[in-house]
């Protein structure tokens, strides 16, 4: 953070006029001074401006001002003031004038920048513009202030009226406070009817992202102190969730009217609590410069807040000021405990003329939990949407969550998506919008929401037990599950191992085989092959065989070895072969050979990783050399890999045959998969320390729906038998019919040592995974106890009985609804419905395989130059798509669709055409 981030200030609004803004924007600044801060004041629009010798000045200003000046009763030099310049404590007396009120009054402004706007008229900013011909511009007040921000150590700025009031035809005072980009300290006057008037000025501000440090509660007239104005601080600061700055009394000496500050000192040393004070300020760093983050998004131009929680430290005991009647707390009102600040309902006392808090409606902090529960529990399909309840669930996600893959920055700018509900293929959010979830909530839904089976699989595993451990006991879900996998997935498989990721699934399949080498007497197979672009999860064992820098390369320090294989991403030939022209890759279960044209190297996914072996494949389209087929595979021990199928391989190996010379059109036909080679010669060099090989079999997902091409899963497996390293198929994404085929490996009659699954497992509903296993592997940790063979993995939730049971029902579907057979045929309208994305002059390629796709968007189609990261295009084209009620998600500017299994015909066709629409508008204008 620079030097201008580091900038304190705060902007004093009022929940209304004639609370006694001013007063407290004073008491504030003199609080912010005595702590040590050179403090600048400024009322950026001053309406009824008073006039001395033929100019307008702003009472306001100047009264804060001479606050901040005379309010600790000494002066600079440490002279005692009292009894001059206006400040008395026994009585008014005339004001004194300051020809130059301000210390600075030397700057380049042809206005005070301390007093932006001076309007004559005593109205609303707007309409006293509007009669004196003035236009109120935003740029001058952000302007002065940033001149202001470099001449004090923090600004004390003090609105007019509420948030809610026009600055201009399309600008709010609400507007101007986030465009300044400082926290709000929020001045309610104690009475009737303030509670209601806080807490919708809390919501307005917190709804766009603008932090509040806190409230202060004020007396501005002398009026006796019942019930109500005793409540109201606490009642404020358990439903708004926000710091209680103070607690102000009427105070008869301070005098407005005639710029007497009288007891203003006192004020601030009795009722502000300057010590929470200053933790607000120090908890609230202005935003950082607008453009260190161009973010396209962004629905205002004004620098970002990043909202702080404002209840980390408001309700210490200590923080809690007096009464604002009789000068003492009163205990049965004030809830000395973080824990404890919620009404308990006997501490007010029922009267009719009084609300008294009923257990519904008292919503305590949402921290403590009971409120999350009334918010979290209200059925949003029974009622209408609350738009109070969505608004207030943006604000806490905004204030307490972190979410995965997401730059937060930017997230506290936006409007989130609060997700309801689910119904077959559609989303429901909480402002009651409905949307076709093109996704499948993150690659996980295979037969739609709220699909009836699966629910009541769920409730009834329910009646018996939510949860039984698998160390040391088993239940009957898991026990018929295990069964269930190992009777549909790839022959040789024979052992479940269950665990509750996608994650998970690998670490186990990558430790059960360094485990199983280990005990095979081959110490030395420590390593491991993974392919560039590949994607196995976040675990750091996942990250260690992934292959997209973006994600993993930071981490490098953390992870243990292994090899990068080139993957065939062949719209960008790693080995820079010319592919052929452009167009669709792959078809509903077949990935096609028309490729586009030459290949870029330098793409955002195939950058080196330092340290990593990164082996380059040939950069220019000479003949291959002729690799020696291996004469003899290391392992002395016979390997449990399940043998190559008899069929022969549908494609010859690159290894034998010279590749042709371009420019003839290149497809993995013609290439021979010149890619390959690569993996064949780590095999060659390093086999005999390589334990497995993990791969993402036909479609590399998170890559960016890279579609192998046909034969080159099989010739790995081919490989991997022949090296004697073990195969392990992460199905995570491509499992569960999503390709065409229960399982990809299917596609091409592979059977690999070690199966990775999850997502779509238990249909897209609770957290679930499996790695299976041959019986070959299982066997190799057999033994007696005392050779400590056990493999020592488990996760607390393993093979949960919610989730086997969901799992069950999923399966059950499948069958019953022939599901496989539909995909197939659905796949194939989806190739069909693609064909209206080729001729767009920024889709550069296409590529599917059953019901994934991804549509590669570029900058120029002919040379395939990529769009700028920064450009956000593939984010840009998701929220326009989300517009038009489609949730899809990009991978850099690939647009991925991958809708939920169950998707009907009408339905693909409106997820295509709004897509269509999406990447037309942002790429075309
Ligand atoms: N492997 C693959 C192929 C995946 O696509 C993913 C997730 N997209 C994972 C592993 C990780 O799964 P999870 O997010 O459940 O850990």
């Amino acid at each position: 953070m620079n030097r201008k981030n580091k900038k304190k200030g705060i902007f004093v609004t009022g929940t209304d006029t004639g609370v006694g803004k001013t007063v407290v924007a004073a008491c504030l600044a003199l609080g912010m001074k005595q702590q040590g801060l050179k403090v600048g004041i400024m009322k950026p629009i001053q309406t009824g401006a008073a006039e001395r010798e033929g100019e307008l000045y702003s009472a306001d200003a100047e009264f804060v001002q001479k606050a901040l000046r005379y309010g600790d009763g000494v002066d600079r030099n440490g002279v005692d003031r009292k009894g001059v310049d206006g400040i008395r404590e026994d009585g008014p007396k005339a004001p004194v004038i300051h020809h130059h009120p301000f210390p600075l009054n030397h700057h380049p402004f042809p206005f005070n920048p301390h007093t932006p706007y001076l309007l004559k008229e005593p109205l609303a900013p707007l309409v006293a513009a509007q009669v004196e011909g003035v236009n109120l511009d935003p740029a001058r007040i952000l302007e002065a202030s940033l001149w202001l921000q470099e001449h004090y150590s923090a600004l004390v700025i003090e609105g007019a009226g509420g948030v809610m009031v026009p600055v201009n035809r399309n600008y709010l005072m609400i507007d101007l406070i986030k465009d300044l980009g400082f926290p709000v300290v929020l001045v309610a006057r104690a009475s009737l009817g303030t509670i209601n008037h806080t807490l919708l000025t809390l919501e307005a501000l917190r709804y766009r992202g603008i932090m509040v440090a806190g409230v202060v509660i004020n007396q501005p007239h002398p009026a006796s102190c019942g019930l109500c104005e005793e409540t109201n601080p606490q009642v404020i600061r358990a439903f708004g969730q926000v710091n209680l700055l103070g607690v102000m009394p009427h105070s008869p000496s301070i005098d407005m009217e005639r710029g007497e500050i009288g007891n203003l000192g006192e004020l601030v040393k009795k009722h502000l609590d300057l010590e929470l004070l200053a933790k607000a300020l120090e908890s609230f760093p202005p935003q950082p410069d607008s453009d260190s983050d161009p973010s396209p998004y962004s629905d205002s131009s004004s620098p970002h807040i990043v909202p702080t929680s404002p209840h980390s430290d408001s309700l210490s005991p200590h923080i809690v000021p007096p009464s604002s009647c009789n000068g003492s707390s009163s205990p049965q009102i004030v809830s000395p405990s973080p824990h404890s600040d919620s009404l308990s309902p006997h501490l007010v006392p029922p009267s009719p003329s009084n609300d008294s808090p009923s257990p519904h409606i008292v919503s305590p902090s949402p921290c403590n939990g009971s409120s999350s529960s009334h918010i979290v529990s209200s059925s949003p399909h029974s009622d209408s949407p609350s738009p109070h309840r969505s608004s207030l669930l943006k604000c806490w996600d905004k204030e307490y969550l972190w979410h995965p893959f997401t730059q937060m920055q930017d997230w506290v700018r936006e409007d989130p998506l609060v997700v309801e509900r689910g119904e077959g293929v559609y989303l429901e959010d909480s402002d009651g919008r409905r949307y076709i979830d093109g996704v499948a909530s993150l690659w996980t839904n295979v037969h739609g929401h709220q699909k009836k089976e699966i629910d009541e699989a769920i409730r009834d595993q329910l009646t018996m037990i939510g949860h039984s451990t698998l160390l040391g006991l088993t239940h009957a879900p898991a026990i018929e599950l295990a069964r269930r996998l190992i009777q549909i997935a790839p022959a040789g498989l024979s052992r479940v191992f269950y665990s509750d990721s996608g994650a998970t699934s690998c670490e186990i399949a990558l430790k059960m085989a360094f485990q199983y080498w280990q005990q095979q007497g081959k110490p030395e197979k420590v390593s491991f092959i993974y392919f560039e672009n590949s994607y196995h999860g976040d675990t750091l064992g996942a990250v260690s065989v992934g292959g997209i820098d973006m994600f993993h390369h930071l981490y490098h320090p953390l992870l243990f070895h292994a090899y990068r294989a080139t993957s065939p991403y062949c719209y960008r030939c790693p080995c820079q072969l010319t592919p052929s022209t452009n167009g669709m890759h792959g078809t509903p279960d077949t990935p096609t050979s028309t490729h586009g044209m030459h290949g870029k190297p330098d793409t955002p996914n195939t950058q080196g990783t330092p340290g990593m072996p990164d082996v380059a494949c040939t950069s220019d389209a000479s003949p291959a050399p002729v690799t020696p087929t291996p004469v003899s595979p290391v392992p002395v021990t016979p390997v449990p890999v399940t043998p190559v199928p008899v069929t022969p391989a549908p494609v010859t190996p690159a290894l034998v045959t010279p590749v042709p010379v371009t420019p003839a059109p290149v497809t993995p036909e013609s290439c021979r998969m010149r890619c390959l080679e690569d993996l064949e010669r780590i095999l060659q060099e390093h086999a005999q320390e390589i334990s497995a090989l993990i791969i993402e079999p036909c479609v590399q997902g998170a890559g960016g729906i890279l579609v192998l091409p046909d034969g080159f899963l099989r010739r790995v497996r081919e490989l991997c038998s022949q090296y004697q390293v073990l195969m392990i198929c992460d199905e995570v994404a491509v499992g569960f019919g999503r390709t065409g085929r229960m399982f990809a490996c299917e596609h091409e009659d592979v059977h690999p040592d070690l199966l990775c699954l999850a997502k779509g497992i238990t249909g897209g509903y609770l957290p679930l995974a499996a790695t299976l296993a041959t019986e070959a592997i299982y066997a190799g940790f057999l033994g007696d106890y005392s050779q400590k063979r056990t493999f020592f993995h488990g996760h607390t939730y393993t093979g949960n009985p919610l989730a086997c049971r969901a799992a069950l029902a999923n399966l059950d579907i499948f069958e019953r609804e022939r599901l496989v057979e539909k995909v197939q045929e659905k796949a194939r309208l989806l190739t069909q419905g693609l064909q209206k994305f080729r001729d767009l002059p920024h889709v550069g390629d296409i590529r599917q395989k059953g019901l994934m796709a991804g549509i590669e968007l570029v900058r120029d189609k002919a040379s395939r130059e990529p769009y700028g990261w920064e450009e956000k295009v593939g984010i840009r084209v998701i929220k326009a798509a989300r517009k038009m009620g489609v949730i899809i998600r990009p991978l850099g500017d690939v647009i991925v669709l991958m809708p939920p299994l169950s998707i009907s015909a009408a339905e693909l066709d409106q997820l295509l055409s709004v897509s269509l629409r999406a990447i037309r508008q942002i790429t075309e204008g």
